[in-house]
């Protein structure tokens, strides 16, 4: 019998297939299944155009067969079928797959990625050693039997086949000691790729599964047969309004994602358009164990027309959205797909900016009509959208800023910017906020003091993240944002000159204690803020001592100082006291700025940098 070759291309990547370079082998049943299923709708439509009505899709069904003994799997469906022309132009010449391609090009790269995408009917040869295609075209009355062993060439010869459709014989290859292939005669193994994969194909996959049962009045067991139908077919995201209510979207999602507890959020859509696609998407009621480290991945399922494509499309979900889970299905995205093409897809682009904006405005909608439940979600993940204002050099932070909560002085609540903007005091300039690491603490801020009986809110930054977000976005609403530790608070009733006059008569006095601290601080001056308490640190600068707290636990950041400044409250007897010392030369005026210094760091959460002089100064005063 004549053999005839495959084209020089087709070669080539039958020898990577054959080889199997390819991690994810599995995906050969799924190649197969799309094209049975392909053939099928071509028979359908036929049909339909050529006005024959009645055909029944129920029938037209695909099917599965295991001979173990042989190992043979076979896939027969009932579609188009192909005639012998058809099958050398068809079989003969590989598709030229985009991830094929790539896969040539980068022969050295990790490849398992690669795996996921569709590289067709030539992946039947990842886990056969020959493959038969028996096949009669719908406008044919004769069969053929396409075959072949590999690279070496295939055969078409005449065949019978009474139905038309086809059916695709695999001879599977024998098992290595690396290398296992007898697992896909596991009738278990292969329905559950089709779980997988294939679970939304529109026709019935069906399968004889082995069963046994209990001997009609006997003890004994027997294996019997029983045909299944192995895919659901309408997917759940397909189902029209009113079809699946909210327990059968958890329960899918709680089987789908294995997560205990049911979502917080359904968020649907479907687009139709330049691109169209549905997506069905949830927002986790908890953050996963791993969420805030390196081992997350985010990501969407991509199915097309039902496929899946891949189980986590990075691309489709912004960083900032991370938490999301769910799956995205359209039918103009092609399963021959390479990772490659893909990240440039430009229907792939459009969907996921779609798919942003529908998680943004859904984000809104649930703040502005579920508070509470809102909050719970903010408290899980939060975080991630401070991030993401913070990310990516402020690009999206005015996406998300009215999305962020804050804690304040308003209340033991959480506060958008918005709400706080709309409480602000008609003189207010300045949206203020403190830092530190528990509300109750900042309360207790001798700097917010101030700002705070002046009758104007302070937002609590609690989180390392939420200064670093607050500085990104600079202003809301035309309101600049102002630390209540930075020097100049500028509060509206604030008296200026004062100060500056105390700070003259004084200079002296402020230049000794400067002198004690050295290095320490980067100035001594009068305060405007303070009001009980006599000293305080604030800083000059960019940097505050909360980001210098967080800056300098990160690699790299060790060299990072903010600008601290000792501020002494006039109006404080501790104050009149250091007046008195200065001017009569008294020595002690070094131990009481030692101590002054240590207080304000104390009151700050930090530690005295000295011990030894702090108990020394304290011991000193002690025994006056
Ligand atoms: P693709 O499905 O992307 O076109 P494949 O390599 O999977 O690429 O298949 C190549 C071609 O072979 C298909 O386009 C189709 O014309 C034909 N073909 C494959 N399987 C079948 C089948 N079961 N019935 C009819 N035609 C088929
Ligand atoms: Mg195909």
């Amino acid at each position: 019998m004549e053999k005839k070759q495959f084209q020089t291309e087709s070669k080539r990547v039958l020898d990577l297939m054959i080889n199997s370079i390819y991690t994810n082998r599995e995906i050969f049943l799924r190649e197969l299944i799309s094209n049975a299923s392909d053939a099928t709708d071509k028979r359908y439509y036929n049909a339909l155009s050529a006005g024959q009505s009645g055909v029944d899709r129920e029938a037209l069904a695909i099917e599965i067969k295991i001979d173990r003994e042989n190992r043979i799997l076979t896939i027969s469906d009932s579609g188009c079928g192909m005639t012998e022309e058809e099958l050398t132009e068809n079989l003969g010449v590989i598709a030229k797959s985009g991830s094929l391609q790539y896969k040539t090009e980068h022969a050295d790269e990790d490849m398992s990625i690669i795996g996921q995408f569709g590289v067709g009917f030539y992946a039947a040869f990842m886990v056969s050693s020959t493959v038969r295609v028996i096949t009669r075209s719908m406008t044919s009355d004769t069969a053929f039997c396409w075959e072949s062993s590999g690279a070496d060439g295939y055969t078409v010869t005449p065949c019978e086949k009474t139905e038309v459709g086809t059916d695709v014989v695999l001879v599977l290859k024998e098992d290595t000691e690396e290398e296992n292939y007898s697992e896909f005669l596991d009738s278990y193994r292969i329905s559950g790729l089709v779980k997988k994969y294939s679970d939304y194909i529109r026709y019935p996959i069906r399968m004889d599964l082995e069963k046994r049962r209990k001997k009609e009045d006997s003890d004994e067991y027997e294996t019997y047969y029983e045909t299944e139908t192995l895919n659901s077919m309408v997917p759940i995201w397909k189902r029209a309004k009113g079809e699946a209510d909210d327990a059968a979207f958890h329960a899918y999602y709680q089987e789908r994602f294995m997560d205990y507890t049911p979502p917080k959020r359904i968020i649907r859509t479907d687009a139709e358009g330049m691109v169209s696609y549905s997506a069905l998407m949830f927002l986790p009621s908890a953050a996963p164990m791993n969420y805030y480290t390196k081992d997350f991945e985010k990501g969407l399922a991509l199915y097309t027309n039902g496929v899946l494509i891949m189980e986590k499309c990075q691309e489709l979900l912004p960083d900032y959205f991370s938490f999301v889970r769910g799956i995205v299905d359209s039918q103009d995205l092609s399963l021959n797909i390479s990772r490659e093409t893909l990240q440039q897809d430009r229907r792939l682009k459009m969907i996921a900016s779609g798919i942003e904006k529908k998680i943004r405005t859904d984000l809104e909608d649930f703040l502005k009509n579920d508070r509470a439940g809102y909050e719970e979600f903010f408290a899980q993940f939060g975080l991630q959208l401070k991030y993401g204002i913070y990310m990516e050099f402020g690009a999206n932070k005015d996406k998300l800023k009215d999305l962020i909560l804050f804690r304040s002085s308003s209340g033991d609540g959480y506060t958008t910017l918005s709400e706080y903007v709309a409480r602000m005091r008609e003189s207010q300039k300045y949206i203020y906020f403190a830092s530190g690491q528990s509300a109750e603490k900042l309360a207790r801020l001798p700097q917010a003091e101030r700002v705070l009986d002046a009758g104007m809110e302070v937002l609590y930054c609690t989180e390392d993240i939420d200064e670093f977000a607050l500085k990104v976005l600079m202003s809301y609403d035309n309101h600049e944002f102002r630390s209540v530790s930075e020097e100049d608070l500028e509060l509206p009733d604030e008296k200026k000159g004062d100060t500056e006059e105390a700070t003259r008569e004084h200079q002296e006095l402020l230049d000794a204690m400067k002198e004690v601290l050295g290095d320490r601080v980067a100035r001594v001056g009068i305060s405007a803020r303070l009001k009980s308490h006599p000293v305080c640190l604030s800083t000059q600068g960019g940097i505050s001592l909360e980001m210098e707290r967080v800056l300098s636990a990160m690699p790299g950041g060790e060299g990072v100082h903010a600008e601290r400044v000792l501020e002494l409250n006039p109006s404080h007897p501790v104050f009149a006291k250091l007046v008195h010392l200065h001017a009569a030369g008294d020595e002690k005026l070094k131990s009481v700025t030692a101590l002054l210094h240590a207080q304000a760091l104390m009151m700050e959460g930090l530690l005295p940098d000295n011990m030894t002089e702090f108990s020394d100064a304290l011991q000193d005063l002690l025994t006056e």
